[in-house]
């Protein structure tokens, strides 16, 4: 499974894809949303996680961009924000998660295989995004 990071702290970035990388994932790193961009253009990115808080511009930003790009891989915001605006304002613009960092390796290593499920779900049973599950 590959994995791309999006994240501008570089301890955390790598501490995030070591984690990743000890559980068996493929992992790609970026420190800007250009960066993330690109990396979403060229690599068959299999779930992203993306800071909201990067230096060129915002996670959100990015996670907009990927989507109009039609990029459909899910994606997972870390945030270190706990303010409910920024959870809701990340899930309209097309992610599919959050977790509020710091967060414990294990949970987020669950989140990500619980979207990778539905993901495998959704393209097994034809359903397009967006549509309810039940
Ligand atoms: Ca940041």
């Amino acid at each position: 499974m590959r994995v791309l990071i999006v994240e501008d702290d570089v301890a955390l970035r790598h501490s995030l894809a070591g984690n990743l990388r000890a559980a068996g994932f493929t992992v790609d790193e970026a420190a800007t949303a250009a960066e993330g961009e690109y990396f979403a253009g060229e690599f068959a990115v299999q779930v992203a996680l993306v800071d909201l808080g990067l230096p060129d511009r915002s996670g959100i930003d990015l996670v907009r961009r990927l989507r109009a790009a039609g990029r459909r891989f899910p994606i997972l915001i870390l945030t270190a924000r706990e303010h409910w605006q920024d959870k809701v304002t990340g899930l309209n613009a097309g992610a599919d998660d959050y977790v509020v960092k710091p967060c414990h390796p294990d949970e987020l290593k669950a989140r990500i295989n619980a979207l990778l499920r539905r993901a495998a779900g959704q393209a097994r049973d034809g359903r397009g995004r967006g549509q309810p599950m039940v």
